[in-house]
């Protein structure tokens, strides 16, 4: 993630990334109060560009006030920061990680009066790889949305996130499909997830998922090219009448679904809906024309 070349931004400076560290008795790191963000840069004709930088930082504000971190800075100046530290690190393509934190030492159950922030890039791949991915349906439930605020992207509601992920491995799957507290498929650990049948596209709704701003994307892709979306809850039974699935997030970009535990999809991702979406998505956020392919 960095060298000792690299620079992040902490609290108002850009400072070595390797200076960017937190004290043993930061509230966050207890208990997991933060709030952070996935958010990716790239190369483009007209050089480098945020995709959709005012959706994600918006989502940051929001997570922020929904456990009640104080965040002290805008869009705008969250959106500038970021291209300075494209610049200062020399990157083209990026993933871009906001975190929101409490880093006083600090026990207590309160809300802090103050928060912090740490803004950090890198460069990284395709999060779940290119290959098509080897789902299970997972045994853990993605978190109540009575018990927490699942839109808001909160650090500690991910510990349910490795711990899913971790297990599918353990299985020797490629990653885990979560279902909410009603038995309706939710999403990965870290992406939406989408269906295909005779034509159409099928993704839960918000509820108990994360709304993804690639699935937003995803959705406004498929609609323009003349593909019907249907955002409804179905359980995993459902998934036996689909021709092909994906999963979709900004760090996982669009990957395909080979197989969901003994159901193994006989159309290969390449000739999905799915696939000509993709194409069209790595169009969009790299600036070139979107394929005039029917998809
Ligand atoms: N669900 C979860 C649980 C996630 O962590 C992510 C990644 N942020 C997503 C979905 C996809 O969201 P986005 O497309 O905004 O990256």
């Amino acid at each position: 993630y960095f060298t000792s070349h690299t620079v992040a931004f902490l609290d108002g400076e850009f400072i070595p990334a390797e200076q960017a560290t937190v004290g043993a008795y930061a509230q966050s790191l207890h208990y997991g109060y933060a709030v952070f963000e996935g958010i990716r840069a790239y190369h483009t004709p007209a050089g480098t560009r945020i995709f959709k930088p005012r959706e994600h930082f918006e989502r940051f504000h929001y997570s922020c006030q929904a456990i009640g971190l104080p965040l002290s800075y805008s869009v705008e100046e969250l959106t500038e920061i970021s291209y300075r530290l494209l610049e200062l690190n020399q990157l083209q393509d990026a993933y871009i990680r906001p975190l929101a934190f409490a880093g006083a030492p600090n026990m207590s159950l309160k809300c802090p009066p103050a928060g912090n922030l740490l803004m950090a890039v890198w460069d990284w791949g395709k999060y779940l790889g290119d290959q098509s991915l080897r789902l299970t349906i997972s045994p853990y439930e993605r978190p109540n949305p009575k018990a927490v605020p699942i839109e808001a992207k909160v650090a500690g509601h991910y510990a349910n996130s490795i711990i899913a992920s971790t297990e599918a491995k353990s299985r020797g799957f490629d990653e885990a499909l979560l279902l909410d507290m009603h038995g309706n498929v939710a999403e990965g650990p870290g992406a939406n997830f989408f269906f295909e049948r005779d034509g159409e596209l099928f993704t839960p709704p918000a509820g108990s998922i994360l709304r993804g701003i690639t699935r937003n994307t995803i959705i406004d892709l498929a609609r323009e090219a003349g593909i019907r979306v249907t955002e409804t809850f179905f359980r995993p039974e459902e998934l036996r009448t689909a021709t092909g699935a994906f999963m979709t997030g900004t760090a996982a970009e669009v990957v395909g679904v080979a197989a969901i535990d003994d159901l193994v999809f006989d159309t290969p991702f390449a000739d999905t809906l799915g696939a000509a979406l993709a194409r069209r998505y790595t169009a969009l956020v790299t600036g070139q024309a979107v394929p005039a392919e029917p998809v």
